[in-house]
């Protein structure tokens, strides 16, 4: 999953993308770039592996001036973990330069590198987005903006784009609307991001989403253009985004994640209350909001029964199971004066390999916890994301190979509820139609892909 974020007009809009990109780090955390245009067209670019907070000191920001800039953070979904697959990715070709930066996942990607490889091109990283990067390049369109629309034709799955042609910025969205993408607005500068927050974060102003299948082309002048393909008639933005992935305080498909999660949290409660607990706590920080609202609907306290380790990053983003496993502890410790002798309900927002939550679980039990109730506040997991989420193959989702009451046992709870599908829906904003669920139901909304394992190929 990654995060984008864009500015045009702006005197110094790579300054500015670096302030979003902190606000995008939850998004990434593989590789941060920043590239950025000045007007005559001359581009400049920092990507490295790594935080944002420590590739681009004062001196290496000097390098990037002019009015536009795009930014991302990357963690790998498609292609390996690599430098080359930092993005943005950026070209020169014969009508000057593009740079891509790619939100999600494109399902049919090595079929259509096959067929460009097959005419010649020679690709630089093993990306999905790099496809979308010859196309262009290979476009006979006049405008920035048709030029990605013709790159775009036939380019099936998730993607919220931010593509920077000569000193044109091009925003895009697929015509289902499966990740976010933003609009706004800071002294007559115009900024695209992935969330709201990074918007807040440089002082612009909210002016509206990206609409699902738009293009909306901005020059440095402040002129814009804005071209409309089909858009679906039943949109499958990522329900994931709401539960998981983006941040409390931000909006995304124009409801706030706060309350969202708070309201999964009461609806969790009112399915699976759990009487006779003495507390309620979660595990943060990204399921706060639900544990919140657990409390909210059951009347029982919320306790800070887990302490995280803020220097360390989100489990999966390491990409082995020896990395993943080591790091539980790192990350979390509990508070055994909380929890002695106490029966306590865990809330979480899902549960993808087990491996996390049998290692949070231990930690509680160690603490002296009498009881262990644990509230999910997703369904379960069943299947992989093709769009965009690192969720893995079914082999390891426990949820796929196991009923729950033996999920229940094999991370050591006394008891264990997941919200229900419909629950779920009913409880974020603008539902329960337009969702993609796939990962929770199985209803996959395009073919999966012919080969997924090379939508991972590192
Ligand atoms: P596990 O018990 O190993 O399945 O890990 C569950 C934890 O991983 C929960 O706390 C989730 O908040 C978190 N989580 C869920 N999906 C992801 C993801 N795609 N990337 C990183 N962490 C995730």
């Amino acid at each position: 999953m990654c995060g984008i974020f864009g500015i045009s007009g702006h005197p110094e809009a790579a300054a500015m993308t670096h302030l979003g990109l902190y606000s995008l780090q939850h998004r990434g955390q593989e590789s941060a770039g920043i590239v950025s245009t000045n007007r005559a067209g001359e581009v400049h670019g920092i990507r490295a592996m790594g935080l944002v907070s420590d590739q681009f000191s004062p001196e290496r920001m000097l390098e990037l001036s002019g009015p536009v800039a795009l930014g991302h953070t990357r963690y790998s979904t498609a292609g390996s973990s690599t430098i080359e697959n930092a993005q943005p990715a950026m070209v020169r070709f014969k009508g000057g330069h593009i740079v891509l930066a790619h939100n999600g996942n494109l399902t049919n990607a090595p079929e259509i590198r096959g067929e460009l490889e097959d005419e010649g091109s020679i690709f630089s990283s093993t990306m999905d987005s790099e496809v979308i990067v010859h196309r262009l390049a290979k476009s006979k369109a006049l405008r920035p903006e048709e030029k990605l629309a013709e790159a775009l034709e036939g380019v099936e799955g998730a993607y919220s784009l931010l593509v920077m042609i000569g000193t044109t910025l091009v925003a895009a969205r697929d015509p289902y609307g499966w990740r976010p993408l933003v609009m706004g607005t800071i002294n007559g500068a115009v900024v695209f991001a992935s969330e709201t927050c990074a918007l807040d974060i440089t002082g612009a102003t909210v002016v509206r989403e990206i609409q699902p299948g738009e293009i909306v082309a901005v020059e440095p002048d402040g002129t814009s253009r804005t071209l409309q393909r089909k858009a679906a008639s039943n949109l499958h933005r990522c329900v994931f985004e709401y539960v998981y992935f983006a941040r409390p305080d931000s909006k995304v498909f124009g409801g706030s994640v706060d309350r969202a999660r708070r309201a999964l949290g009461r609806q969790l409660a009112k399915e699976h209350p759990a009487p006779g607990a003495d507390f309620v706590f979660s595990v943060p920080d990204s399921s706060n909001s639900a544990a919140l609202g657990f409390s909210e609907e059951s009347g029982m306290p919320l306790e800070l029964a887990l302490i995280r380790n803020h220097y360390v990053g989100r489990t999966f983003i390491q990409p082995t199971q020896s990395g993943r496993d080591a790091k539980v502890k790192v990350k979390y410790n509990a508070v055994r004066e909380i929890l002695e002798g106490k029966s306590v309900v865990m809330v979480d927002d899902s549960i993808v390999r087990g491996t996390t939550t049998r290692g949070l679980v231990a930690l509680v039990r160690a603490a002296g916890a009498r009881e262990v109730h644990m509230r999910v506040s997703s369904p379960p997991i069943t299947g992989p994301c093709y769009y965009g989420i690192d969720t893995p193959d079914k082999e390891q989702l426990i949820a796929a190979n196991n009923s729950v009451a033996e999920i229940a046992r094999k991370i050591g709870v006394d008891t264990l509820g997941y919200i229900s599908l419909d629950g779920m829906l009913q409880s974020v904003p603008n539902g329960p139609d337009g969702f993609c669920h796939a990962c929770f139901s199985g209803q996959y909304p395009t073919k999966p892909p012919t080969a997924p394992e090379k939508l991972r190929l590192g």
